[in-house]
């Protein structure tokens, strides 16, 4: 007899977990890793939001709080929908919870029973899918490849919406390929979802700031006030702010939909830390204009990455618009010989052969529902991207 539920067959933990494992032994071993790898900026925790928190310690105001949150940290969240996307939510309006991830979790967990499909445009997050898994119903994959720009076109979405479709999961930008989309863009996906009535959006909104080259960010309820009636816009302070490890995530939306994603959150993990949300409402209310300043900075290690990793024999990729990463095809790989003698056949022999012979981690896009890729972030020291890089072109020439 199984002692687990049949829940945790449904889904796997997190696929970036091969790498994981296999760069601790080499570490273990005593070999030098360059990791490219990382799901996270790696600015600090602006001075004002860590005052905050000190402020707090000292007025001991550390307790339990609200499942929905403080009061200061949904009119927190509401000033930050109204400033930079346009968006009213009442106070009720708005959950607030420990991550995005967990706001995304509360959602799906929420609504999704057997028999409902949430449509995934792919490349993905890798969570999204398994997360739907657990909550029993059935992920709909919509690919767009490279020469889309990773993009879903309107004919894609409308092709995948059934009568049994609950969600779209939609993120931009996105997380591995960085494809943002342009106001446009969103309007024509937003036609479809408007012949749909039926079909809500979870739009993930976390990599907002992360976007490059002059382009504006923009997302579904924004530019089409008629999908705000069946819009959860999740967003948080881990992507925007550098503040992963502070675990806070909001989201505005129906009424309904907010109160029964708080309902599921209070016999889980009931209301977000006091201490995160001191921190996320001096993130969100203070200055912002650093946050300027920390992008192009990305942006000029994205570049860095860029050129080393299209120099590479085999590999071809297209700068991305925004988050982290650079969604890297290694098709020109495929069927090549290592100087060992392995045939490489899938990406994650190729990110295998990387880790091995030249001590570069990278992440299969098998993990991210598209093969053959792989996933590069650019956060990480420059000198780290420009030997990671030259030693991948070296592990790529060597391929016969
Ligand atoms: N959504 C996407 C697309 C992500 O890539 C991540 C983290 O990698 C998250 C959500 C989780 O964000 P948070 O740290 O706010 O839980």
């Amino acid at each position: 007899m199984n002692f687990f539920a049949p829940r945790m067959s449904r889904f796997k933990p997190s696929p970036s977990q091969i790498a994981s494992t296999r760069v601790r032994e080499l570490q273990a071993a005593g070999r030098d890793i360059i990791k490219l790898t990382a799901g996270e900026p790696d600015f600090p925790t602006p001075d004002h939001a860590k005052a905050a928190v000190i402020a707090l310690m000292d007025r001991n105001e550390i307790h339990y709080t609200p499942i929905n949150g403080l009061l200061a940290m949904r009119e927190a969240a509401r000033l930050k929908f109204r400033r930079d996307n346009g968006l009213e939510y009442g106070l009720d309006q708005i959950a607030v919870g420990s991550g995005t991830k967990q706001i995304l979790f509360n959602a799906l967990m929420a609504t999704v029973s057997a028999g409902d499909e949430v449509i995934i445009p792919a490349p993905y997050w890798a969570s999204y899918p398994d997360m739907v898994l657990l909550a029993g119903g059935t992920p709909v994959i919509v690919s767009s490849g490279q020469n889309s720009q990773f993009k879903m076109r309107p004919e894609q979405l409308a092709e995948a919406i059934t009568a049994k479709t609950k969600w779209l999961i939609f993120s931009s930008p996105s997380n591995p390929t960085g494809a943002t989309y342009s106001a446009d863009e969103l309007r024509g996906l937003a036609a479809v979802l408007m012949e749909h009535p039926h079909v809500h959006v979870l739009s993930d909104d976390v990599y907002e700031r992360l976007v490059f080259d002059g382009r504006t960010f923009a997302t579904l309820a924004q530019v089409e006030p008629g999908l705000y009636d069946r819009t959860v816009t999740c967003n948080g302070v881990s992507k925007a702010y550098s503040m992963t490890g502070w675990r806070l995530g909001f989201a505005g939306g129906p009424k309904e939909i907010i109160a029964n994603m708080s309902k599921m959150q209070s016999q889980s993990t009931a209301g977000a830390s006091a201490v995160a949300q001191a921190a996320a409402i001096a993130a969100l209310e203070g200055p912002q204009d650093y946050v300027t300043n920390r992008t192009a900075n990305l942006k000029y290690r994205r570049d860095i990455l860029f050129e080393k990793l299209n120099a590479a024999t085999g590999l071809s990729c297209d700068l991305p618009e925004g988050a982290m990463y650079i969604f890297c095809s290694c098709a020109g790989a495929m069927g090549k010989k290592t100087p060992d003698g392995k045939v490489l056949e899938t990406d994650t022999d190729f990110t295998m052969y990387l880790l091995d012979t030249v001590g570069v981690a990278v992440v299969q896009g098998e993990a991210y529902g598209m093969s053959p890729y792989f996933r590069a972030s650019f956060v990480a020291p420059e000198e780290d991207l420009v030997r990671g890089g030259d030693l991948i072109q070296q592990a790529c020439a060597a391929l016969r």
